[in-house]
């Protein structure tokens, strides 16, 4: 089994430097597997979420290093930094997983994929070109990409090492300066990362990592009069905070990353065993707690109950228990807020008439456990059929036909995933080219890399992330024309 790893930093990082917090606070984390506390970590607030704008400020000036370094020169430092992630992985696994209770195989999984992001963006920064336009009349026209300037990033704790990827590896391409704060539960990776981002060489102030709370550090930087934009990964809710503080303030560019009820549907056509897997697999990967979670199992009726009954056997053969084991399957809920959120839920799916086919309970007497959780005869209107659960719990839907499926897995105010399994050509392509989500996989599921595009229609975000696509948060466009006038010459 993986050796519980030593904390090594605990501190802001601001201007390349550590220091203690403003108002010399601390929070505890914790290990959601056991509920022990790790470390306490200095609290951030408005004070040093002002000294890190401050040091970005300088940093993103005209004339300074940062602004004029080659393109080509940024794509290195994103390459080095994901060397040193790679030189220091098997740590930041053990890391990952002794914060975030993740099980140690998809933490590694999350270190290849974050590891992949630096090196897909790194190679990026020397390909970002503008245009030229042919306007009319005597004019040279082009465009060019510039940097938005001072970015904040507020993001969430499911997957930590590879959301702060996604938002720092496509902002350092484009050349912006960047404030991220790391979720409460855990700042842990966030900080070591820092480490290595001095490490590489980036220039002080490039980078400043600020733990502490939501409502505190994260509005900070959603308010503030001197950052450009903010990026942001987390619930629904918090993401129209997130919009009315830049709203009420300088109007800084938004983009969100937010939850779903994703629809994954099953056609009686395909080979059972196959789609079982992959629908258990998208509902249950990460203890539930992925946005793009296959949450809404719509299964044909003429292989429903054979669809259930193997759903069960494969739910009840996942093993639970320490997640620094190689052999855990299934690991703690990240702390008692959602542990209790989703044993609500449970409860709610019992009390409106769905049915409990397993689990449903707490696992074990320490640490945040839910046995895996199954429910057939689940009608769309039913809480759980709405909701955002973010637990280990599987909702098997009834349906008949095609269009009928279509529109009721559109019948929900998310948008950011979907998925299909049938063997007719047809039938998945007009499923897939139906569904109001962007995000859709056929006859598999959370498939793809740092190279495809992920994000939400509807109220599950503004915006995409990965690919080319994921770039275009992160520059403005500048139209730069000129006249052509021998004369002027
Ligand atoms: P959350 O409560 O919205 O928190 C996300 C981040 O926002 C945290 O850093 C949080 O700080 C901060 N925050 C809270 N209140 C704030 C405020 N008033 N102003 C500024 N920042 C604030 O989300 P969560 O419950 O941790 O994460 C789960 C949610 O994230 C789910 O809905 C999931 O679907 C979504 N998610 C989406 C994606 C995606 O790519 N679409 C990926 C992962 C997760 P604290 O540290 O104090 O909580
Ligand atoms: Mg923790």
């Amino acid at each position: 089994m993986a050796e519980k790893p030593d904390v090594r930093f605990t501190q802001l990082f601001i201007d390349n430097q550590w220091q203690d917090s403003a108002s010399g606070k601390t929070f505890p984390t914790f290990n959601p597997a056991t509920g022990e506390q790790i470390a306490r970590i200095a609290e951030g607030d408005k004070a040093d979420v002002d000294a890190a704008v401050n040091a970005a400020t300088k940093a993103f000036s005209l004339n300074s290093p940062w602004r004029k370094m080659d393109a080509s020169e940024r794509g290195r430092l994103l390459n080095k930094l994901a060397d040193l992630i790679e030189r220091d992985r098997e740590y930041l696994t053990r890391l990952e997983v002794l914060d975030s209770g993740k099980i140690y195989r998809e933490a590694s999984e999350d270190l290849t994929d974050t590891i992949s992001c630096y090196q897909y963006y790194a190679g990026f920064a020397d390909k970002l070109h503008g245009k030229t336009i042919p306007v009319d009349g005597d004019y040279f026209t082009y465009t060019r990409h510039e940097p938005v300037g001072i970015v904040g990033q507020i993001i969430a704790w499911n997957y930590p090492l590879a959301i702060q990827s996604v938002k720092l590896a496509p902002a350092l391409c484009c050349g912006n300066c960047v404030i991220l704060k790391p979720a409460e539960q855990t700042p842990l990776t966030a900080l070591y990362v820092a480490s290595l981002i001095a490490e590489a060489g980036f220039p002080p102030g490039v980078v400043s990592v600020i733990p502490g709370y939501g409502p505190t550090a994260g509005a900070a930087i959603s308010e503030h009069m001197e950052i450009d934009k903010v990026a942001f990964t987390g619930s629904t809710e918090v993401g129209k905070l997130i919009q009315q503080a830049a709203g009420r303030s300088n109007l800084k560019n938004v983009s969100l990353e937010l939850g779903g009820k994703s629809p994954n549907i099953v056609f009686s056509d395909v080979n059972l065993d196959y789609a079982v897997g992959v629908c258990v697999d998208a509902v249950f990967v990460n203890q539930g707690q992925c946005c793009s979670a296959g949450s809404r199992t719509y299964v044909q009726d003429t292989i429903y109950d054979d669809f259930v009954r193997k759903s069960v056997q494969l739910a009840l053969r996942r093993k639970l228990g320490n997640p620094m084991s190689p052999d855990t399957d299934q690991g703690p809920q990240i702390d008692r807020e959602q542990f209790d959120k989703i044993l609500g839920l449970i409860e709610s799916g019992k009390d409106e008439g769905a049915s409990l086919e397993c689990g449903g309970k707490r696992f074990g007497e320490t640490g945040f456990f839910i046995e895996p959780t199954v429910f057939s005869q689940v009608k769309d209107h039913m809480r759980i059929a709405r909701e955002e659960i973010f637990g280990p719990v599987m909702q098997i839907i009834k349906f008949h036909d095609v269009q009928e499926v279509i529109d009721r897995a559109n019948d929900t105010t998310y948008g950011l995933a979907a998925g299909v399994l049938t063997n007719d050509i047809g039938t998945a392509l007009t499923v897939a080219n139906s569904f109001r989500a962007g995000s859709v996989w056929v006859n598999c599921y959370n498939a793809g890399g740092s190279s495809a595009p992920f994000g939400g229609y509807k109220m599950s975000g503004i915006g995409r992330e990965y690919g080319e696509d994921g770039l275009r948060q992160y520059y403005e466009v500048k139209t730069v024309t000129i006249k052509v006038d021998e004369k002027n010459s």
